[in-house]
């Protein structure tokens, strides 16, 4: 466990923009990607928050649109899904299913079947994990590298024990860069909260765009501050509350 390099400036709701990712930055990690435990009042939270930053809150995930709606019940503000491919409350960069959607979501899940790992469908691609198999790493990676050179409208975008297909050219910083040019979004300073090699990006984003980038746990980091995980990170959006 690193230890915090800074402690993390308050939050202060009338100057920023606040942009959050969800899994391992809001709940914590779980087995499978539908067993994640959702805080009772993590909705109303994020709610209150977006009412005291006057609209500038984005919740930026990899997770289906429809799966952050489920899961934030009680938000009403701007989520952004699959990667910056998919959008609630803004104009969506992508309003069309990527060409070969189908026929490479049903390779995948034929494939996880096979080899006995977890599909798990998005609606613009999909992942396969392979933490039942750890081992099963490099196999993965290959199979889905070789799905995105014969559909070169998707790319593949690693995780935490598994790989993702996911639409080509779309991303969180790009989605960050949208996001900026909003009315209420403009003249405030971006933090960036995530805790994945895909939040990178948007970390540092965040951190080349007047802002700053909080990393979620362990690991290497263009993030120039650091919480050591979702407790924490739903603690320091509690204080900016009452800050
Ligand atoms: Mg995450």
């Amino acid at each position: 466990m690193t230890e915090p390099r800074t402690e993390v400036p308050p939050l202060d709701c009338r100057t920023k923009a606040l942009f959050l990712d969800f899994d391992g930055t809001l709940v914590d990690i779980a087995p499978t990607p539908d067993a994640v435990i959702i805080p009772a009042d993590l909705g109303s939270l994020l709610a209150r928050l977006n009412t005291a930053l006057g609209g500038a809150l984005a919740i930026v995930s990899g997770r289906s649109l429809n799966e952050l709606e489920s899961f934030l019940r009680g938000f009403d503000g701007i989520m952004v899904g699959s990667h910056g491919s998919e959008a609630r409350g803004m104009t969506p960069p992508l309003d069309r299913l990527p060409e070969g959607l189908e026929s490479a979501q049903t390779e995948m899940r034929d494939y996880a079947t096979s080899r006995g790992l977890l599909y798990e469908h998005k609606s613009m691609g999909g992942a396969i994990h392979f933490r039942a198999l750890p081992d099963a790493g490099p196999e993965v990676e290959a199979f889905i590298e070789r799905l995105a050179i014969t559909n070169p409208r998707f790319e593949v975008q690693p995780a935490k024990m598994a790989f993702e297909l996911r639409p080509a050219g779309f991303s969180k910083d790009g989605a960050l860069q949208i996001l900026s040019d909003q009315p209420d979004f403009r003249n405030r300073s971006p933090i960036y909260i995530g805790d994945d090699t895909t939040d990178e990006p948007a970390l540092a984003w965040a951190e080349t765009h007047g802002g700053f980038g909080i990393k979620v746990g362990d690991g290497k980091t263009r993030a120039s501050q650091h919480l050591p995980d979702p407790a924490a990170v739903l603690d320091w959006l509690r204080a900016g509350l009452e800050h």
